[in-house]
């Protein structure tokens, strides 16, 4: 029986590429989708309940036109699947006023009129009851920020694009691809498959798909921490937002609790380097969470400093430690986003979208410029 040709196929069904095949199947484009694991597994770098989301980016003010679209494109998944997946609990930054942070947000909001309120230091207290904030800090709260559910957003993203006639494999490991004439043949532990074009969206396993990248993407070990609550003031029912501190020798991000007893926080920066995801060690090494437990005691007094639980997940940095999303070099057809840098999860939906565009007609409308590959030929 002659072999099926699909029109695009996505390897790899995390984060970006849930999101790229709902995408493309949405369009009427026939799809097929390889992931190694199962839907919304625990092995990469899309899992952990929670993902904040917010749109005051400190990283890039260059981010706010898409995480505007990515905003209606979660909308719309929530319509579509009836599921809640976006929690709009607020979010506060906080952090020495010339610090990146700071500047960075009051910068996005500068340039796009993102609203974001400058919170005096005799209300800190009483607007965020449970937090110490040093001396000298600037509060801004975005109220429009909240968190995502992850593997709940992921699942949904593949559900969806089933529903829309995706065709979706599991527990396949693609081991290689080739482009013969003008289509891919990709070549999994299992089978063979034909398609016309080709997404990549392997997370932290990009360099094994696009060995011939000539940007260095550095896969860094993270660990997320669980800690037990005093009193309920960290409480999403009880208003709690997500937070982000700038500290002098660190920078911590959290949620506030959903399930009464703990609330997740994690250090965004420091990690361990690795060679590769095979590379990680998933199980607690010496010194995870030190940082964490020094920045509860210095900020978080209602919080007990001995962790419930934690567990370890991946980042893959770029060299600039912004997104890489891109036709792939000499390669037509071929398209990819990588070096998500630990902040990419709430761009899944419009950078999915982006991809699909890609897929359909070579080009997108959103303006990416900023996150083409060209920029580490021109540096
Ligand atoms: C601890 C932590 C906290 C974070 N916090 C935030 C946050 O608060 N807000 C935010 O916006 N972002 C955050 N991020 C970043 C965000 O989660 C990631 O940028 C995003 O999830 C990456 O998605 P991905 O699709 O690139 O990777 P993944 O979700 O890992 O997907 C890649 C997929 O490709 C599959 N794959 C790879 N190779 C193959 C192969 N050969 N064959 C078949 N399948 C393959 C993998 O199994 C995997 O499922 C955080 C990340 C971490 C680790």
């Amino acid at each position: 029986m002659p072999r099926k040709t699909y029109d695009c196929a996505v390897l790899g069904l995390g984060g970006f590429g849930s999101s790229a095949a709902y995408h493309v199947a949405r369009r009427g484009i026939s799809v097929l989708g390889i992931e190694q694991f199962t839907p919304a597994h625990q092995f990469g770098s899309s899992h952990g309940e929670t993902r904040i989301i917010r749109q005051a980016y400190f990283e890039h003010p260059d981010y706010v036109p898409l995480l505007l679209r990515g905003y209606e494109l979660f909308d719309e998944l929530e319509q579509v699947s009836g599921k809640r997946l976006f929690e709009r609990s607020g979010l506060f930054l906080s952090g020495m006023p010339g610090g990146e942070t700071i500047q960075g947000a009051h910068l996005a909001k500068a340039q796009h009129g993102i609203p974001l309120e400058t919170v005096d230091a005799s209300h800190y207290r009483e607007r965020f009851p449970g937090y110490r904030i040093p001396d000298g800090f600037e509060v801004v709260y975005e109220p429009v920020a909240g968190f995502l559910h992850v593997e709940e957003t992921v699942r949904t993203h593949l559900e969806q694009a089933e529903k829309a006639g995706a065709t979706l494999v599991f527990d396949s490991r693609v081991i290689s691809w080739r482009k013969q004439s003008d289509e891919f043949v990709i070549t999994t532990d299992k089978a063979e498959f034909i398609a016309r074009k080709l997404i990549v969206a392997a997370g932290a396993w990009t360099r094994d798909l696009l060995a011939s990248l000539d940007v260095p993407l550095q896969v860094r070990r993270k660990v997320l921490c669980w800690h037990p609550v005093r009193s309920n003031v960290y409480d999403v029912a009880a208003g709690a937002p997500c937070f982000f501190f700038e500290m002098p020798y660190a920078a911590f991000y959290g949620f506030p609790s959903i399930d009464h007893q703990t609330v997740k926080l994690a250090e965004h920066s420091g990690g361990k380097d690795i060679g590769s995801p095979q590379e990680l060690i998933r199980t607690e090494l010496d010194g995870d969470g030190d940082a964490v437990r020094r920045f509860i005691r210095d900020c978080m007094p209602e919080l007990t400093d001995r962790a419930a639980s934690q567990a370890v997940c991946m980042y893959t940095m770029s060299p600039d430690h912004h997104f890489i999303v891109d036709e792939f070099p000499a390669t037509t057809g071929l398209y990819f986003g990588a070096g998500f840098s630990g902040h990419g999860f709430k761009f899944t939906s419009v950078i999915g979208e982006i991809l699909a565009d890609f897929a359909e007609k070579g080009e997108t409308d959103l303006p990416i410029d900023f996150l083409r590959l060209q920029r580490f030929r021109t540096a």
